[in-house]
């Protein structure tokens, strides 16, 4: 005999779920966090509640961050030849990928051109990268006086990704003016080893740390579609609400081929949104900034993500893969009456 549904009985249901989520969002916006019992929890309701966990991780961005959105660019500074082995890189010497084997490194009059480039297109933020695991000596003092010229020609806010650097370094960058360095977790401790084993998870917290302790901004996050699971998405989050760093990059995998995640299965776009709101539940004070990744797999729900907590873009290209034209993002935070900072 089929079974009577009640339009009530459903009506109670939704409201109980409903009622779940909305009390994390209370919990937080009352300035509490959420502990891992109750992410865990979260985290199984977000499948099925996609909409309210959407819903409340608006109200979690805007009561924090207003109508404001952070805006970066960033230029390869050294590009390829990295000696590195993570398993998503198009830079790796140890995958046969598309990029040169000789690391490409621009000379100052170049990466003055992209930061005006940059400036003019109106974005406030740029971002120097640095393939390969370290950056000193020579390679580091010219970093820092094209740091300072920067400053004094474009007053712009410098950020750099240079790899591992030492305590005294990151003092010398800060003093520099750098604002915000970026080094990534790229994933969980657990699963860390099988995405990198050229360097230890502790070798990425100690370089984390001696940027905080500089008193720089630190831009740490990860990759998401490389075999993680959703515990491991978890555990980095907590990892990076635990070290205190201002701004996490939400990168998604865009396999490269010649790589050993050249064939992964792309995230969907739901399910990254999925993802930026179970952080923004997480690290509600937070900058998250949706990275890598974005135009290839969001494709139309690009801009859904700030609907889901997103408070920070990379815009223009990426380091290896095309991005999205500056001009477009800027009308699209516009059209959402969104604020460029
Ligand atoms: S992610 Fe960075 S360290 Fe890893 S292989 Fe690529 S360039 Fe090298």
């Amino acid at each position: 005999m089929p079974r009577k549904i009640s339009p009530g009985g459903a009506k109670d249901s939704f409201k109980k779920m409903n009622q779940q989520i909305q009390q994390y969002a209370t919990k937080i916006l009352a300035g509490q966090l959420l502990e891992r019992p109750d992410i865990g929890q979260l985290s199984g309701l977000s499948k099925d509640n996609l909409d309210d966990l959407l819903y409340w991780a608006n109200e979690i961005r805007k009561a924090n961050f207003g109508n404001t959105i952070k805006m970066c660019s960033i230029v390869g500074g050294r590009l390829g030849g990295c000696s590195q082995d993570c398993a998503f890189c198009a830079q790796s010497l140890h995958y046969d990928t598309a990029i040169d084997k000789t690391p490409q490194v621009l000379d100052d009059e170049q990466i003055m051109a992209a930061a005006k480039e940059a400036k003019q297109k109106g974005v406030p933020n740029f971002g120097i990268v640095y393939s390969g695991k370290k950056v000193d000596g020579g390679e580091l003092d010219r970093l820092i006086a094209l740091t300072k010229r920067i400053k004094a020609e474009l007053s712009m806010g410098v950020c750099m990704s240079l790899g591992v650097v030492s305590e005294e370094n990151m003092q010398r960058l800060s003093r520099a003016g750098v604002v915000r360095f970026n080094h990534n977790l790229e994933t969980s401790e657990r699963h860390f080893p099988e995405v990198v084993t050229t360097h230890k998870y502790a070798d990425r917290i100690k370089t984390i740390e001696a940027g905080l302790k500089a008193g720089m901004g630190v831009c740490a996050g990860g990759i998401f579609g490389i075999g993680e699971t959703e515990a491991d998405r978890i555990d980095m989050a907590l990892e990076l609400r635990r070290l205190g760093v201002d701004m996490v990059p939400m990168n998604f995998l865009h396999p490269i081929a010649g790589t050993p995640l050249g064939k992964a299965e792309k995230l969907p776009p739901r399910e990254i949104l999925r993802i930026v709101a179970l952080y923004r539940f997480i690290l509600p004070k937070t900058h998250l900034k949706v990275a890598g990744g974005r135009v290839l797999n969001l494709r139309d729900l690009q801009s859904w993500i700030f609907h889901a907590g997103c408070t920070a873009i990379l815009t223009g290209n990426y380091l290896t893969t095309a991005g999205r034209a500056v001009e477009d993002d800027l009308q699209m935070l516009k059209d959402l009456g969104l604020k460029t900072i």
